[in-house]
């Protein structure tokens, strides 16, 4: 059975490539499983860090990998928090802490200049020095909400206002957000270039 690591350690990420990947009879593995050291997301852009995750995960175990990177940009602050997403109020910023910030930048903004976006790039690479990486991309339009609503998701999900759902992405159930989030898009435009390439 083929094995691809998965250069991330979030369960919920690991468990949805893991459904997805188990219908081709691919078994999805953490990298946490192998002696993998953290890489440093040096990238100025989405899919510069992605690469790096999935470069070194296949550098140090052998096998094809995965990666994806991912954050939120707002239009009123010229794409920021962007590639800085989980460390937009510092290194060791919680979530908590990220989506406070943002708020506070916001203050003063009318509903019309809220506007923002998740951004979600995937890359797989077969081997460390792939020079043909598979790239898929999405993102998901929405506006930032001026206090938090909803306790589902994480990051910045209770003040994103989804403009399909009429509700914040914190008020979604997981499989309602994964049918429309940046992510979800990403993975399925993914695995039909996946598909299509192993066949
Ligand atoms: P990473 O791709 O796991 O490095 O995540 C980047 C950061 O972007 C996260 O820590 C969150 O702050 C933010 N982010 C990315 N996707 C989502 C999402 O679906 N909901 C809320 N925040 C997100």
């Amino acid at each position: 059975m083929k094995k691809i690591v998965l250069a991330s350690g979030n369960k919920g990420k690991l468990k949805e490539f893991a459904q997805l990947f188990a219908t081709m009879n691919i078994e999805v593995v953490p990298q946490s499983e192998f002696d993998v050291p953290e890489a440093e997301e040096t990238g100025l852009t989405f899919v510069e860090n992605a690469i790096i995750k999935a470069r070194n995960a296949a550098k140090y175990t052998g096998l094809p990998a995965i990666a994806d990177d991912s954050g939120i940009e707002v239009d009123a602050l010229q794409g920021r928090p962007g590639i800085y997403s989980a460390r937009f109020a510092g290194a060791d910023a919680t979530d908590r802490d990220n989506l406070h910030l943002l708020l506070e930048h916001l203050q003063d903004k009318p509903t019309a200049e809220r506007t923002a976006r998740y951004q979600c790039l995937l890359v797989y690479m077969e081997h460390e020095n792939d020079p043909t990486p598979l790239i898929s991309q999405a993102s998901w339009e929405g506006r930032i909400l001026p206090a938090p609503i909803g306790d589902g998701g994480f990051g910045y999900d209770p003040i994103f206002w989804v403009n399909e759902t009429q509700c914040s992405s914190a008020e979604l159930s997981p499989e309602q957000k994964h049918a429309i989030s940046h992510r979800g898009k990403a993975l399925q435009k993914f695995m039909a270039q996946f598909s299509s390439n192993e066949q």
